[in-house]
């Protein structure tokens, strides 16, 4: 069921409480170091602005464990006032007679910030005083912090079972883009999947068995899939007890006619370091002291290839250890693949938009995601509880 746009809300003169997700990273000076997700929530903060909202936008930051200077959005608040070229207050916290007053005080077209939501352990153990203390604040209640929507927090949901919600213009686009890969895809549908563990993949892998045409499996999870066809992967990461899972997967692939690619070869070295001398080895070759940090160049081709066939592509954890090059080349040379292929493609996590940032070519994708564990979780097939809660499309 689709869920009510923000568009379809009478803003004018409300009092609207907009969740975003302005969890961001700061750099060793406490200045605000990648500001996309406080852009991508733009068109929403203007769109309420513009037709009279009196606005409240309110974030976590961190994982602050009670109020923790340290923890404050006035870096946040900063940026989103650079962009904004207007004042941004900031309350002195998220709750409270002092907050309350000076929502009071907002005209139609101006905001607050609150302070973070985290400094009140209530937010995360979503206590319903502190949801309905919330909730009183405003008159609506608009959720665009996709990438804070699969927790079951106060703000992203205790407070949505008191008042009318919508979702935000950067929620729908997140869904939207991920509906285009899990509804009625353009096929064929190409999955490419990273990162360290199969442990933490398992219900995407059975999910995208499901959905996918093709499975491209690079990272360290590869290596528990390498065993279980009978390689001695080195000092390669393996989880031993998955072994027989990943056999499943295989098998389970095989029966359902969905194509799962595993490298064909790897680059090898001591460790996860930058600056050792690396090697590049066939699967099967990998000397038993050595570990595979990254996909080889004969694996590079051959994924390629698939994606080059691909009508949709979705993607979601590096190929390699991309932190130390030169271990990050596989994991370039897939997002300058994905990047020059007509396909739709989304990715999301921030392993892979970072990736695709450093290979120049963010602006050849179609859709970045700005969640990490919301977009995983949708792509698992899960529930996102700060979406469902949401109001349903009149
Ligand atoms: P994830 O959070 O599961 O997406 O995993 C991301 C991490 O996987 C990154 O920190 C990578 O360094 C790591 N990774 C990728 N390839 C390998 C590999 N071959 N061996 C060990 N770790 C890897």
């Amino acid at each position: 069921m689709a869920k009510r746009s923000l568009e379809e809300l009478d803003l004018r003169g409300k009092r609207v409480f907009l969740r975003v997700d302005f969890n961001v990273p700061l750099d060793a000076a406490g200045r605000v170091q990648d500001d996309a997700r406080i852009r991508a929530a733009l068109p929403t903060i203007r769109f309420t602005l513009d037709h009279g909202a009196r606005l409240i936008v309110a974030s976590h930051l961190g994982r602050p464990k009670g109020p923790n200077p340290k923890a404050s959005l006035r870096p946040v608040r900063d940026r989103l006032a650079e962009l904004l070229g207007r004042p941004v207050p900031l309350a002195p916290d998220c709750v409270g007679p002092h907050v309350e007053r000076q929502i009071e005080e907002l005209q139609p077209g101006d905001l607050v910030m609150l302070e973070n939501l985290r400094f009140h352990p209530e937010e995360e153990a979503n206590d319903p005083t502190f949801a309905k203390a919330l909730a009183e604040l405003a008159d609506l209640y608009i959720n665009d912090a996709f990438g804070a929507a699969h927790r079951t927090h106060a703000s992203t949901y205790g407070i949505a079972q008191h008042l009318p919600s919508a979702a935000g213009l950067l929620m729908l686009r997140e869904l939207d883009a991920l509906a285009r890969v899990l509804e009625e895809p353009a096929r064929p549908l190409v999955a490419i999947l990273g990162g360290a563990k199969v442990s933490d993949k398992l219900r995407l892998l059975d999910n995208l068995l499901e959905k996918a045409n093709h499975l491209l499996i690079g990272g360290g999870m590869a290596f528990t899939f390498h065993r279980a066809q009978g390689h001695s992967v080195g000092r390669s990461l393996v989880e031993p007890n998955l072994v027989d899972k990943a056999r499943a997967i295989l098998a389970q692939g095989e029966a359902r006619g969905v194509r799962i690619h595993l490298p064909v070869d790897c680059v090898v070295a001591d460790q996860p370091e930058a600056r050792v001398t690396p090697e590049v080895v066939a699967i099967e070759k990998i000397p038993p002291d050595r570990m595979g940090l990254d996909i080889g160049p004969e694996t590079v081709g051959r994924f390629t290839a698939v994606i080059r066939t691909a009508k949709t592509v979705v993607w979601n954890g590096p190929l390699g250890v991309f932190e130390f090059p030169p271990f990050d080349q596989g994991t370039l040379a897939l997002a300058r693949a994905v990047a020059d292929s007509s396909a739709l493609s989304v990715l999301g996590g921030g392993d892979t938009a970072s990736a695709v940032q450093q290979a120049g070519v963010a602006e050849k994708i179609s859709y970045i995601s700005t969640g990490g564990g919301a977009f995983l979780k949708y792509l698992e097939g899960r529930e996102l509880p700060g979406v469902a809660i949401l109001d349903d499309k009149a």
